[in-house]
């Protein structure tokens, strides 16, 4: 069997992320998720062992110190990491693993595994992220408003990833990530200038 691809979905909070992989999931079965391990507090609807494993600080200290992180790293009062059994025995099982993780941990997996498929998404505007975030309704608007501030920090980090996508209509992202699998999509033309854009856009 055909040993499958490790996939890299960064962006920052509240552009899709989520939304996005689980269209993906719907229309095409090669695709499967990574299952991290949390130390955060499960939300209601999460499921342990389906949204993440939801493990103790100490759980997660010995996790660190047996190795058996692909990359971790601590965002917004959590701490969150890439299993790597959980990955590799997906991936041999054919599978292309989906990891929808944050910045820091996606540059640690492309060090270690540059042959892994980096896409990172982009907000056709900031105005667009921070009511995509606040509307979203999950933490509240002030714990959105901090997610949204650490945002204009990441927009820079784009250029680390292989394929940069602006998720303004959903069903087009998906076909861009499907095209960006089989190697054909191109970044956009202007993304030096969107980048700039995007961060020019004064604070809201
Ligand atoms: P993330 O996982 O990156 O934090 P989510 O998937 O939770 O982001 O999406 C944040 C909000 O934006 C959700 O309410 C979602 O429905 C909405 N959203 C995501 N992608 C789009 C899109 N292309 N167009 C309009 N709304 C979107
Ligand atoms: P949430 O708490 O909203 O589920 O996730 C917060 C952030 O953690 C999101 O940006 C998400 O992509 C990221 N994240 C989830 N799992 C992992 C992981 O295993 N590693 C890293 N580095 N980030 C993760």
């Amino acid at each position: 069997m055909t040993k499958g691809r490790l996939i890299i979905i960064s962006g920052p909070s509240g552009i899709g992320k989520g939304t996005v992989c689980k269209e993906l999931f719907k229309q095409d079965d090669s695709l499967v998720p990574s299952v991290s391990w949390t130390t955060r507090e499960k939300r209601k609807g999460e499921e342990e062992g389906v949204t993440y494993f939801y493990r103790t600080d100490e759980e997660f200290d010995r996790m660190i110190e047996s190795g058996g992180f692909l990359e971790y790293a601590g965002i917004y009062g959590g701490r969150y990491g890439t299993p790597r059994d959980y990955v590799e025995k997906r991936m041999a099982e054919g599978k292309n693993v989906i990891l929808e993780i944050e910045t820091k941990g996606a540059m640690a997996v492309m060090e270690k595994a540059p042959e892994a498929v980096s896409i990172y998404l982009l907000p056709p505007t900031m105005r667009v992220l921070r009511d995509r975030l606040v509307g979203r309704g999950r933490e509240g608007y002030e714990k959105a408003m901090e997610r949204f501030r650490c945002a204009y920090g990441e927009i820079d980090l784009a250029r680390a990833y292989r394929y940069v996508i602006v998720n303004e209509d959903l069903h087009d992202t998906v076909q861009k990530i499907e095209d960006a699998l089989r190697g054909a999509y191109r970044n956009p033309e202007d993304l030096e200038d969107r980048i700039r854009i995007l961060k020019e856009e004064t604070e809201l």
